[in-house]
């Protein structure tokens, strides 16, 4: 699966806000705070920007929040749009669902970016089947662990993230580095700081 190989900080100054990509480093030393301006901008008075514009922006702002591409983030618009109910819930649902994702607010890993690589390397297993492919869509009772021979290293990330507050919708058992889906999360239950309107009004168009 193609995925963006670039400088990720260089995708916050564009947006000019923290979206997180680079787990604790985010935190403790961004370069956000020592340079914020959009790349390639020139000095002084900031260029207008049309309606169309900022649709797009925000748009973009989520889809690398979650790390994906166009091509699937129109994918899973048109398959949220395809179903009952509420469209903008429906697309949160799927980006929260992905693996990748699930493996970051477990804390399993440090960022989606590197949730990305671990899965790929084949580390976790769900309903003890291994998965190395990061879109796969969990469903609520699903069980999900690290496979034995890969725990040392599960564990030492682990150790890093231990103070990231876990999703309600996710259980998680330390000791045993195993977690379950307890459900599927509500439009309520998922904080992404993005403005609905904007996103729907660009991927509607
Ligand atoms: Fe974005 Fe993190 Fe880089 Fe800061 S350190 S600019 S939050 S990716």
């Amino acid at each position: 699966m193609a995925r963006y190989l670039g400088p990720v900080c260089r995708l916050c100054r564009r947006e000019k806000e923290k979206l997180f990509l680079k787990g604790n480093r985010c935190v403790t030393k961004c370069t956000l705070e020592k340079r914020n301006s959009p790349p390639g901008e020139q000095r002084g008075r900031p260029p207008r920007i049309s309606d169309y514009g900022r649709q797009l922006r925000e748009k973009q702002k989520l889809r690398q929040m979650y790390g994906i591409l166009d091509k699937q983030f129109r994918s899973y618009f048109r398959m949220a749009e395809a179903r009952r109910g509420v469209t903008w819930e429906s697309l949160l649902q799927f980006l929260e669902r992905r693996l990748d994702n699930v493996i970051f607010h477990l804390g399993l890993a440090v960022s989606r970016r590197e949730a990305r690589q671990l899965i790929g390397h084949g580390h976790f297993r769900v309903n003890n089947h291994r998965v190395d492919i990061s879109s796969y869509l969990v469903e609520a009772g699903d069980i999900i662990d690290v496979r034995e021979k890969s725990r040392k290293v599960i564990k030492k990330v682990m150790k890093i993230t231990e103070n990231r507050e876990i999703p309600l919708w996710l259980k998680l058992n330390k000791a045993k580095v195993t977690a379950k889906v307890s459900k599927i999360p509500s439009q309520e239950e998922i904080s992404v700081p993005v403005d609905e309107q904007l996103v729907i009004g660009f991927c509607s168009r």
